[in-house]
Order: structure tokens, then C-alpha cells, then sequence
């Protein structure tokens, strides 16, 4: 008997959220069912985290519900733990601690990349990343109670570490979060008359010659002296060696106290892709995929022939395709740059990750109905970053166009990129208040404690951390 194919999406942010949502567009209920597995219950819009540190966007805002946007797919929370392509099977541990095995037909692995951390001592006690939304509000929360503290403290090294930020990488997450928690900042120590803004320290920590990759020197070059000139310090060709009880330590000698640090030092290949799954990876942990986004090499595909063993998988065996990946977990030759092996392979980013995941959606239905797969072809638009409220950068090939216009062409590139209209209208919406009515001041890291309130009754318990404002165990 005709069974209908089930297809297992692994990971729902970027590419898989576009997946699922071209997978619905195309299929008819006949030809497939799409299942999507994820721990969390939307799609983070990862460029506008940044807007969130800096409090001008609304942290809901950038979280794309899966539930709401997906109306055919089945969404299961919880996170794969490794995945069998032999047995066509995922291991997955749900968010209510069930372990599970998920069988499929056709697998889509969008797992993501994770943070790429280093054994420096203390950055694991001390410090936060910028991936996710929780993230993105901390380090807001962080550094507005920071300044309400600050603002109680005699001039001494705990008020100095309160207002000093470190971050460090300067990547598209680095600079961008960094602007933006520095325009936040300077707007937010006005409301503080106990605070001068020289006060403020502001480091970027990084270890290549250059800031943002992604853009030609030249305008890595402006971006960092737009920094300077707003009184951060920018520190080039330096790591930091030790942070220890928030005492960043780097490898020039300077050292300093610094209440709030980020990692945002690049990503790295996602642990459950990389080394608990059977599907083939390259060096560096992404999945080998082919130009049309079907796992394996031109040589050796992965297909239902798979389960016999990979040696047995030669020659095209379109029709037959079952495991596809895309994003930045894969490794996706860049048409656009090689045409033939051996290949480069496209950036890890948002433009890459929302094409291919189409591309994999038009293909697995090509492919369904009996037709081949196109290959993913892409050249790119250029790049758009924000360096906080007003100040940006736009480049495309020769032209870049630095400062108010670069970041008007940020947020309309952003704004018109996140998925479905509902998103776009509530986040322009956000601007628009934000421009009459300014950004919101208060932080409300208490969230954290909500019982706090209510258990203590009102009684004085326990003593706040001096580093988070979190209360000590009483
Ligand atoms: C702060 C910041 C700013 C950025 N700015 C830009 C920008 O301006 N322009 C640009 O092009 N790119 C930007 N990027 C990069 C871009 O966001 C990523 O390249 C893109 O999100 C990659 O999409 P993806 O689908 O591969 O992974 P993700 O969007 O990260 O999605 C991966 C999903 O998989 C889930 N997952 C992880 N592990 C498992 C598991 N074991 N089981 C099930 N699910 C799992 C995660 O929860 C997540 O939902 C930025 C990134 C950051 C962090």
C-alpha cells in the first residue's frame, strides 16, 4: 500500500523555517508530511538580535512562531541527539525530558552552527553569548542594571568594572551587538546624573587585523575609527587571556575589571551534526552536500541505497534522494564562485541559509514528482550591518555607503528580509513609536526571580550579586 513519505526537518531556524514554509507552499497533503524538530518554538531572526541589545526592537519581535507560520507542518520541541541516516532514525531528547526516536523517509538537517568558544579561564562563569534572544535581552538587562548600580556606588574599581563592557570577536555579531550597546548606553547615562559618560569604557577584543570580514578593509577600516570616535577602544591583532572573576586579562598586558562580557568569537560546527550522526562531514564538521543540497558527493550521494552502506551509493540515483542539508551546517558549494570541484563553498549567513532552504524545498518536491534537482546558485547581495541608532554600513562590490544611509539601507534590507508580513509590521511599528517616544530605559533582569516578590514578602533576604544583580542563595 501507497504510504505517504514523511519528511523530517532537523533544526527550524533560518533554512529549515524556509524550508517547511516552501514545503507546504509546493506539496500537495497527498505527496508528503512535514514534520519539523526544533527546542525552541520559532525561528530567531538573527540580524536584528543587535536591535534588541540596543533596545530598539521588542525581543518578541524577532521570534518567528513556527506554530503560527506553519499550518500543515507538525512542530515537535525538543532536540535531536544523534541521528541514524542507516536506520533512518533521530534520537531526540524533548523539552519535557522524554527521549524519543523519530523515524523519517527523507531528512532535512538545518541544525545551525553553535558559538565558538576557547578554554579561556573565566569566560565560561562570566560570560554571555549573542545567538539567541535570551541572550540578546541579557546583555541589555546586564548593562542597564549595571548602571543603576553604578549610579550607587562610591568611585572605586567595583563601580569601574560595572561600567565597563568587553566584548569580544568582531564579526557581524560582534560589531553590531558592540554598536548597539554603546548608542544604548550613551542614550541611557543621560537619565544618570551620578554617572559621567567618561565614565563609560567600552572594549572590542580582536584577534585578526581587521574588524567584520564581510566588508572590504576600507570599510572595516571607517567602522572601527566610527567607534573610536565614540569613544570605544578597539583592540586589533589581541585575545583575551583570562577573565576570571570578570578581571579581563589580554595578551597586550592590559587588564581590566568588566562586569559584562560577550563572546561573540565566530561559530562552530553543531556538536550533534558533527559527531553523532552517520551522514558524511568534512574537517570541520558540516555535512558535504551537493551543489542541489542533497548530502554526499557527486561520487558517492546519499541515498535509500545508503542503508546498504556508503560504498554501495555511486552514480545519480535521483528519485531516491533522502538526505538533504542547507545552511550553516553544511558545506554548499558556491556556484558563483567555482563551478565545478574543487569547490569554494558560500559564507555562513542569512542570505545563504532563507535561499537554500528554499532551493531544498523546490528540490525535494522536483524530486518527489520524478524530476531532478537544480543546483543552489547565489551571488551575493552585498552586506548591511548597524553600528547603533543612525550610524551603518551598506556594500555591494564597489560600492559602500557608510554612516546614516548605510544604516537607513540596514533597516530597510532587514525589515522587508524578516519572514511573513505580521513580523515586518510589528517590528516597523517599534521604530516608528521608538522615534517619537525614544527607547525604553529600565531593565528587567527581575524576571529572572519572579517569585522572589511573593515568596519574600516583602523582607529583605538576600544580599544582590555585585557581578549579575541576581540575589545570592540566602
Ligand atoms: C547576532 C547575529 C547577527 C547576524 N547578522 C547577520 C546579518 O546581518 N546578515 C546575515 O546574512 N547573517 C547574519 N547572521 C548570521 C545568520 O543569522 C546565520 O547565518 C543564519 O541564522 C543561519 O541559518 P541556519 O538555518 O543555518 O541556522 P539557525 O538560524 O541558527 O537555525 C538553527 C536552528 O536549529 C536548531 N537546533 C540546533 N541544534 C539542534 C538539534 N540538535 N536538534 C534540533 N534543532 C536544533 C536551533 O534551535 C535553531 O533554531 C547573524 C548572526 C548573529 C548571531
Amino acid at each position: 500500500m501507497f504510504r505517504t513519505p514523511q519528511i523530517l526537518i532537523v533544526g527550524g531556524g533560518y533554512a529549515g523555517f524556509y524550508a517547511a514554509w516552501h514545503l507546504e507552499k509546493r506539496l500537495k497533503r497527498s505527496e508528503a508530511s512535514v514534520t519539523i524538530l526544533d527546542p525552541r518554538p520559532y525561528m530567531t531572526y538573527q540580524p536584528f538580535l543587535p536591535e534588541v541589545v540596543g533596545g530598539s526592537i521588542e525581543a518578541r519581535h524577532v521570534a518567528v512562531s513556527l506554530r503560527r507560520h506553519l499550518r500543515r507542518t507538525t512542530v515537535l520541541s525538543g532536540r535531536a541527539t544523534s541521528i541514524d541516516h542507516a536506520s533512518k532514525s533521530v534520537e531526540a531528547r524533548m523539552n519535557d525530558g522524554r527521549d524519543v526516536s523519530l523515524s523519517y523517509d527523507i531528512i532535512v538537517v538545518t541544525a545551525g552552527a553553535v558559538t565558538r568558544t576557547f578554554p579561556v579561564p573565566g569566560i565560561a562563569e562570566t560570560a554571555l553569548g549573542l545567538k539567541h534572544v535570551e541572550e540578546a535581552v541579557a546583555i541589555r538587562d546586564g548593562l542597564l542594571t549595571a548602571l543603576d548600580r553604578a549610579a550607587d556606588l562610591p568611585k572605586g574599581p567595583a563601580r569601574s568594572s560595572a561600567l565597563t563592557v568587553t566584548f569580544v570577536g568582531a564579526g557581524y555579531a560582534g560589531v553590531e551587538g558592540f554598536g548597539e550597546l554603546l548608542s544604548l548606553s550613551q542614550a541611557a547615562v543621560k537619565r544618570y546624573p551620578e554617572i559621567e559618560p567618561h565614565e563609560l569604557h567600552f572594549h572590542l577584543v580582536e584577534a585578526s587585523e581587521r574588524v567584520l570580514p564581510e566588508v572590504s578593509a576600507k570599510t572595516g577600516a571607517w567602522v572601527v575609527r566610527s567607534l573610536e570616535r565614540r569613544g570605544a577602544r578597539v583592540h586589533l591583532r589581541t585575545t583575551v587571556t583570562s577573565a576570571v572573576g570578570g578581571e579581563v586579562v589580554l595578551s597586550s598586558g592590559e587588564r581590566f575589571g568588566s562586569d559584562l562580557i560577550v563572546w561573540t568569537a565566530g561559530t562552530a560546527a553543531n556538536p550533534t551534526i558533527a559527531k553523532r550522526s552517520d551522514l558524511p562531514v568534512n574537517a570541520r564538521g558540516l555535512l558535504i552536500v551537493r551543489p542541489d543540497l542533497r548530502v554526499g558527493t557527486d561520487d558517492h550521494p546519499v541515498t535509500d541505497a545508503w542503508a546498504m552502506g556508503p560504498a554501495s551509493t555511486t552514480g545519480d540515483a535521483w528519485g531516491r534522494d533522502d538526505a538533504w542539508a542547507a545552511g550553516d551546517n553544511a558545506a554548499v558549494p558556491d556556484l558563483s564562485r567555482t563551478a565545478s570541484p574543487p569547490y569554494v563553498y558560500t559564507v555562513p549567513n542569512a542570505q545563504h541559509a532563507v535561499r537554500q532552504g528554499k532551493r531544498l524545498a523546490r528540490n525535494i518536491t522536483r524530486t518527489l514528482r520524478g524530476a531532478a534537482p537544480r543546483p543552489y546558485r547565489h551571488r551575493s547581495l552585498g552586506t548591511v550591518a548597524t553600528l547603533g541608532l543612525g550610524t551603518g554600513v551598506f556594500e555591494a562590490g564597489p560600492v559602500a555607503i557608510r554612516g546614516f544611509l548605510g544604516w537607513l539601507i540596514h533597516r530597510g534590507y532587514q525589515v522587508l528580509a524578516i519572514p511573513t508580513w505580521e513580523r515586518k509590521i510589528r517590528v516597523a511599528a517599534g521604530w516608528i513609536t521608538a522615534l517619537f517616544l525614544g527607547r525604553d530605559i529600565v531593565s528587567l533582569a527581575s524576571v529572572q526571580r519572579p517569585r522572589q516578590e511573593f515568596v519574600s514578602g516583602g523582607r529583605l533576604e538576600a544580599r544582590p550579586s555585585s557581578r549579575t544583580g541576581d540575589a545570592d542563595a540566602a
